[in-house]
């Protein structure tokens, strides 16, 4: 038997108690989460500066801010969103009137990654609660000092009853998943998210997978080479690279290869200086087994420049290699860090065809200042999302959707999507009863079928 089991039964009590449906108490619960992120900022960029080296500016850019963002955004437009839409009704059933009505699913899971332990817990949450759900969340352990904050402040500010935080491993996970949820997020690698979705199987429940991949960027001949590459370096140094929509690799055309590394190294110095092991914003590698595996990518092309690491630090720096062998392993694996592959092409067609021939990224990113040629790449490749002449930036605007295709992932969330993965969207429909013509029901005779025939074509 699973240790969840009262866990399980106090949160479906909580959920049948209908208190969660009521705006009140998802606005409360949101206004209580921003609260949460106000009086304990510190020790929450404190946390993210203790597990990934983090530093403060960071972790308050890619984290609290975002959380925050999308906070206001939700209640700014919960009303309108838990709204019944009122659709067309067909002549058939007139009189009547039909909507589309949001309606919470019940309890659901989320299960965070490490990379982003504040960002990919809470914005999900978000989602969830203004759906009015009852929700699980168990933060990544290799994010400890995150998950134990979290795990300490949510039950103080959040409804305990309907809230729970839940930390451990792999153990724990699978013990989970052996309870009936109505929805279940798991951000993380694709090997666990095919257990997820394996365990969510025997119960019929619905998954959003937000996976990685490889995210390529596409530089064109004619892209503006100074602020791609600082769009780049930010884009990939970021995190030390542990960002699961960083430009994975570059494919450059030939003729500005060496410009462009050139001028990613100067764009290197200027954001983390000429030893970027003593730069306040440049973080560290989570841990030694991707440490390792990311020493073992160094021999695959030919260091342009970085390449120098710490061990004991699990420092890398951020590094750029050229020459690289594309069957080798940096170019079949996520690589999840520092090092960015460069990889020359001859022309928008040929980067399009290498793109075509892999899985579809979470993430791409062209750079011209062609907005056709951009065009052309949105319309000949398949991406999560796609971000021209920038990188990351896309994920600032809860207007979009954020989420993976094929095997990037499946589902989406942020604003109003976010909103919709947690809402069952029920079909209502409301008819008087008056008149009640008996040309619907049988007998059939012919003249019944000409009027039904007349109707149905209106
Ligand atoms: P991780 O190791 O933190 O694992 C994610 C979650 O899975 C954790 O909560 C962990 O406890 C659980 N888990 C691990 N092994 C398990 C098992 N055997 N059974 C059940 N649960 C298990 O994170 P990760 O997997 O290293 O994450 C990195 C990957 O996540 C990268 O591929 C990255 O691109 C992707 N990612 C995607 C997004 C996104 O939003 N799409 C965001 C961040 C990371």
């Amino acid at each position: 038997m699973t240790q969840f089991v009262f866990l399980m039964q106090q949160l479906r009590t909580t959920f049948d108690s209908g208190v969660t449906r009521n705006i009140e108490w998802r606005q409360r619960q949101l206004k209580q989460l921003a609260a949460l992120l106000k009086d304990h900022e510190n020790e929450l960029l404190e946390a993210l500066q203790l597990d990934l080296g983090k530093s403060h500016a960071e972790g308050w850019l890619t984290e609290l801010s975002v959380v925050n963002k999308e906070i206001q955004h939700t209640l700014n437009h919960l009303p309108q969103w838990m709204k019944a839409k009122r659709v067309r009704q067909p002549f058939l059933a007139m009189p009547g009137k039909s909507y589309l009505h949001p309606e919470p699913l019940g309890i659901v899971l989320i299960i965070g990654a490490w990379n982003y332990p504040i960002q990919l817990m809470l914005s999900p949450l978000i989602a969830a609660l203004a759906a009015g759900n009852c929700v699980i969340l168990k933060p990544s352990e290799l994010a400890p000092r995150t998950a134990e904050l979290l795990a300490n402040t949510i039950p103080q500010y959040l409804a305990h009853d309907a809230i729970n935080v839940v930390n451990g491993g792999a153990d724990i996970v699978t013990d989970l998943l052996q309870n009936r949820f109505d929805h279940i997020l798991y951000t993380g690698s694709e090997r666990v998210g095919k257990i997820v979705m394996r365990a969510a199987a025997e119960y019929l429940t619905p998954v959003t997978l937000e996976l990685g991949g490889k995210s390529p960027a596409v530089i064109l001949a004619d892209a503006n080479i100074k602020t791609t590459a600082r769009r780049l370096a930010w884009g990939k140094w970021i995190n030390a690279g542990q960002t699961c929509i960083a430009p994975d690799y570059v494919l450059v055309d030939e003729s500005i290869q060496n410009e462009l590394v050139a001028a990613l190294k100067e764009a290197s110095q200027t954001m983390f200086g000429v030893t970027p092991q003593s730069a306040e914003d440049y973080g560290r590698i989570v841990n030694d087994a991707h440490f390792n595996r990311l020493i073992s990518y160094l021999s695959n092309g030919k260091v342009a420049f970085g390449g120098d690491f710490n061990a004991s630090e699990r420092y890398l720096a951020p590094t750029v290699l050229t020459h690289v062998n594309i069957d080798s392993p940096i170019m079949r694996d996520e690589i999840f860090g520092p090092i960015l592959p460069i990889i020359p092409i001859s022309s928008l067609a040929e980067a399009i065809d290498f793109i075509q021939q892999r899985e579809k990224p979470l993430a791409l990113y062209g750079f011209s200042n062609s907005n056709k040629k951009l065009r052309q790449l949105t319309e000949a490749t398949s991406a999560g999302n796609q971000c021209n002449n920038d990188t990351l930036m896309f994920m600032l605007n809860p207007e979009l959707p954020f989420g993976g295709v094929g095997r990037s992932g499946m589902g989406r969330y942020h604003g109003h999507f976010g909103f919709e993965t947690f809402s069952h969207v029920k079909a209502v429909m409301y008819r008087s009863t008056r008149p009640d013509p008996s040309f619907r029901y049988p007998p059939y005779t012919k003249f019944k079928r000409r009027i039904m025939r007349w109707l149905s074509s209106q």
